[in-house]
C-alpha cells in the first residue's frame, strides 16, 4: 500500500473530524451562502498528480479552489427547480450510505442483504403517501428515471396487449401516448425508449388557465384510437402552476378502456400528507405507474426518487430490465432482484437517507413540512398579488408560485429582472413561458425557509424593480 493511502487509513479518525467540522459550519451558514455566483473565477483545470496529495492536503486544494463557488442550492431561499434541501437526517443517511459502501440487489440469501433498507424505505413511503401496498418500488437517480422506468414497463405492456415482446423485439409501429402537459423528462424518456417524443398526442388542457387535461378531449381522442391500447401520462403535479389531472375521472375511463396509467407526481404527490391537499391526488392508487421524487418534497440529498409499479405486472417489469444473458445472475423471477427490475445494476443504498429522514421525522414531520411550505408560497402570492410592480400567472395552487411582471408592456425584461434578482445571491428562481407570457417561478420545498425568508424576497424583488426603472 502507497504511504498516502495508507496514513489516510490510520488517520481515517482525523480526517472525518475535519469534514465534520467544515460540514458543520457550511450547514450553520447555509442562509447566508449565495443562492448562485455571478460570473464566478473558475480555476483552470489541474493534471493528474503522480504522487497524489493525501487526504488532508486534498481537502486544502479543494477548499482554495473550489469550495468558495459552492452555492447555497440546499438552503432556504433557493426555489429553483422544486428541489428540496436536505433534513439532518437524510444528511446522516447519506454519509452511512458511503461509509457502508452496500450494493442493494436481493432481500435475502447470500452476500448483499441491503435491498431490505430499500424495501422497508418503500414501504415507509407508501405509507406516508397512503399508497397501497400492491406497488412495487424501488430507489433511481431522479423523477427522470423514474418516468423512464415505469414507461419502460407500459411499453413492454402494450406490445404485450398486441402479442409481440417489445423488450426483446423492439418497436414495431408507433405506440400511442396521450398527454396535456407533461414534464420535459417524460418526452426525453420516449425519446430513451424509441417511441419517439415526436409521437405523443396531445390532450387539450381543462381551459385555458388550466394545465390539468381534459377528461372531454381525452375521452374524444380515446375514441378515435378505435380500441387501440395506448398510454396516458398524466400530471400529479406540473411544474409551472402545479395542476393536477381528475384522477377519479381518469379511474372511470380505466374501467372503460384498455391503456397503461402513468402518474408523474414527482413532488405533487406529497400533497397525500396533508389531510388539507390530500384530495388532489384522490384516485390515484389505481394507476399502473407512480413517479415519486424523493430529492424534491422529501428533503434527501441530490439522486433519490422512487418509481412504483403495480406488483402484477412483475413479469413485464423483469422481461424489461433482466439481464437475461448473465446465467450467474439466476432465475429473475425465482430470486428477487433488483438488477432485473430497474435501469441500473449497481446502485448505492439510496433508500438509506430517506429511511432515516423518514424514521427520524415521521408522518408528522412531513406533513408539517408540506403545509408549511403551501403555506409560505400562499403568502407570498398574496404579496405578489397586491402589488403594483407583479401579478400571477395563475392560482397558487400548492406550493409554487408563478408570476410576472404586471405591465404587460415590460415583458422584454422578465428575463433581465430575474438576471439581476438571482445575482443578488440572496433568492434563486427560474424562468419559465407560461399563458403567453415570460413568467417566473418561486417553488417552496426547502424545510427550512420560513415568513423571514418570504418577505426578504419580496423586499428584494421591490429593489430589483426600482433598479429597472
Ligand atoms: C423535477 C421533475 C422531474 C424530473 O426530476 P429529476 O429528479 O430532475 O430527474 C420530472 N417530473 C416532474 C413533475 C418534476 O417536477
Amino acid at each position: 500500500m502507497k504511504e498516502h493511502l495508507k496514513n489516510d487509513s490510520v488517520n481515517i479518525s482525523h480526517l472525518l473530524d475535519i469534514i465534520k467540522k467544515q460540514g458543520t459550519e457550511y450547514l450553520n451558514a447555509l442562509a447566508d451562502r449565495p443562492t448562485s455566483i455571478n460570473n464566478p473565477f473558475v480555476p483552470e483545470p489541474v493534471n493528474l498528480p503522480e504522487y497524489g496529495h493525501g487526504t488532508e492536503e486534498t481537502i486544502k486544494i479543494f477548499n482554495e479552489r473550489f469550495e468558495p463557488i459552492m452555492v447555497g442550492a440546499s438552503g432556504p431561499r433557493y426555489l429553483g427547480f422544486v428541489t428540496g434541501g436536505s433534513t439532518p437526517a437524510s444528511i446522516a443517511g447519506d454519509w452511512l450510505t458511503t461509509i457502508y459502501d452496500q450494493n442493494p440487489k436481493s432481500g435475502k440469501g447470500q452476500g448483499d442483504i441491503s435491498a431490505n433498507v430499500e424495501f422497508e424505505a418503500i414501504k415507509l413511503i407508501l405509507e406516508l403517501l397512503e399508497l397501497p401496498d400492491s406497488f412495487l418500488g424501488g430507489f433511481v437517480t431522479g423523477a427522470t428515471m423514474s418516468n423512464f422506468t415505469c414507461l419502460a414497463v407500459g411499453r413492454q405492456w402494450l406490445g404485450k396487449e398486441k402479442g409481440r415482446d417489445i423488450a426483446k423485439e423492439g418497436i414495431y409501429e408507433t405506440i400511442k401516448v396521450l398527454t396535456a402537459t407533461p414534464h420535459s423528462s417524460s418526452i426525453k424518456s420516449l425519446s430513451l425508449l424509441g417511441m419517439g417524443s415526436n409521437n405523443i398526442i396531445k390532450i387539450k388542457t381543462d381551459g385555458n388557465d388550466r394545465e390539468a387535461i381534459s377528461i372531454k378531449d381525452l375521452k374524444e381522442q380515446i375514441t378515435t384510437l378505435d380500441n387501440e391500447p395506448f398510454i396516458l401520462i398524466s400530471s400529479g403535479g406540473t411544474v409551472n402552476t402545479v395542476d393536477f389531472d381528475d384522477f377519479t375521472e381518469i379511474k372511470k375511463l380505466k374501467e372503460q378502456y384498455n391503456f397503461w396509467w402513468h402518474i408523474d407526481a414527482a413532488f405533487g404527490g406529497f400533497a397525500a400528507c396533508s389531510e388539507h391537499y390530500k384530495h388532489l391526488v384522490e384516485g390515484w392508487e389505481y394507476a399502473d405507474s407512480i413517479t415519486i421524487d424523493c430529492h424534491k418534497w422529501l428533503n434527501v440529498p441530490y439522486e433519490s426518487a422512487l418509481f412504483l409499479v403495480k406488483e402484477q405486472y412483475k413479469v413485464l417489469q423483469v422481461e424489461t430490465f433482466q439481464n437475461s444473458n448473465a446465467p450467474y445472475l439466476g432465475d429473475p423471477l425465482d430470486n428477487f432482484s433488483y438488477l432485473n427490475f430497474l435501469p441500473e445494476n449497481s446502485r448505492r443504498l439510496k433508500a438509506l437517507p430517506a429511511w432515516f429522514s423518514l424514521m427520524a421525522y415521521g408522518k408528522e414531520g412531513y406533513r408539517d413540512i408540506v403545509e408549511n411550505n403551501v403555506s409560505l408560497a400562499r403568502n407570498f402570492g398574496r404579496l405578489i398579488e397586491n402589488s403594483n410592480d407583479f401579478k400571477l400567472l395563475a392560482p397558487v395552487r400548492l406550493n409554487t408560485v408563478c408570476f410576472t411582471l404586471k405591465d404587460d408592456t415590460k415583458q422584454d425584461e422578465v428575463g433581465k429582472f430575474l438576471e439581476i434578482l438571482n445575482n443578488t445571491g440572496k433568492v434563486f428562481m427560474t424562468p419559465t413561458f407560461y399563458n403567453q407570457h415570460n413568467g417566473i417561478r418561486a417553488a417552496f420545498v426547502n424545510w427550512k425557509t420560513n415568513e423571514t425568508d418570504v418577505q426578504l424576497i419580496f423586499d428584494m424583488m421591490n429593489s430589483t424593480i426600482e433598479q429597472l426603472k
